[in-house]
């Protein structure tokens, strides 16, 4: 199912950067906030906007949110709040509902009500930046399991220049460069005569441990 209409119940610094990335992305989306300034300050930005609050049924109603295809509950601070506009967008027949949570009993509460993605920004991330606070060279990562990674890192300074082949990266550690990302272009699948440069990002796949013990041999 391709979702084309958002509606954001929420407007904080949360739900406007999603608004306004949704936009930009070429979608639809209807931001809906009690308070009338930040509905303002949205209001040449996101395709509608209105100033209501999302607690009361006949408003949501009235807005037709059941007609989009994914709705977003952007409230933190006011967890009644946040947990009376979910249900009602659930009630109302919204396809996928998205929450932020602020705190994992707020997630709990959100996940058996049937939720089918609570989002933790501020937890996630803590966790994003602790891991590249003790891996310099890690620009980002996606953790496809508890045991695998996709680790985006920067080229160390003792691999620049050397091909793969040179480096031995699967022949030492295990891991595979899935991609090398040079300012010139990607080369996806790269083979032993391809060569790092300083500047590439290269796309690493493998264990925690081998992306890890990758890690630790550059100087
Ligand atoms: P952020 O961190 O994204 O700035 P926050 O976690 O601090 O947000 P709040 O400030 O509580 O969360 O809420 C975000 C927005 O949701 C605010 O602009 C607030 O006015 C709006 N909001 C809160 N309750 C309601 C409601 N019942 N109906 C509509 N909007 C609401
Ligand atoms: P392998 O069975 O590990 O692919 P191979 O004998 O087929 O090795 P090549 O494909 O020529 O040899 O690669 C030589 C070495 O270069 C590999 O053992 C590996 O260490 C390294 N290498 C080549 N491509 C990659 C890659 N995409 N990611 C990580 N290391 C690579
Ligand atoms: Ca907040």
């Amino acid at each position: 199912m391709k979702l084309n209409q958002f509606v954001i119940i929420g407007l904080g610094r949360f739900g406007s950067n999603l608004g306004r990335e949704l936009i930009r992305l070429g979608y639809e989306v209807l931001g809906v906030d009690r308070d009338e300034e930040k509905v303002q300050e949205l209001s040449g930005v996101l395709t509608h906007t209105i100033v209501a609050d999302a607690t009361e049924e006949e408003v949501l109603r009235s807005v037709g949110a059941r007609n989009f295809d994914c709705g977003v509950v952007a409230i933190g601070d006011d967890i009644q709040a946040s947990i009376l506009a979910t249900i009602l967008l659930k009630e109302l027949g919204v396809k996928k509902v998205v929450a932020k949570a602020v705190s994992d009993l707020h997630g709990r509460v959100l996940e058996r009500m049937g939720v089918d993605r609570i989002i933790y920004p501020e937890r996630d991330m803590g966790i994003r930046v602790a891991h590249q606070l003790v891996s310099p060279n890690l620009l980002d990562y996606i953790e496809l399991s508890r045991k695998y990674t996709i680790a985006e890192l920067a080229v160390p300074r003792c691999w620049s220049g050397k091909s793969l082949g040179d480096v031995d990266l699967r022949g030492k550690f295990g891991c595979s460069i899935v991609a090398i990302n040079k300012p010139q272009g990607m080369i996806i699948a790269p083979a032993a005569q391809d060569v790092l440069a300083q500047e590439d990002v290269m796309v690493l796949i493998g264990t925690n441990d081998q992306i890890e013990q990758c890690q630790e041999s550059f100087q």
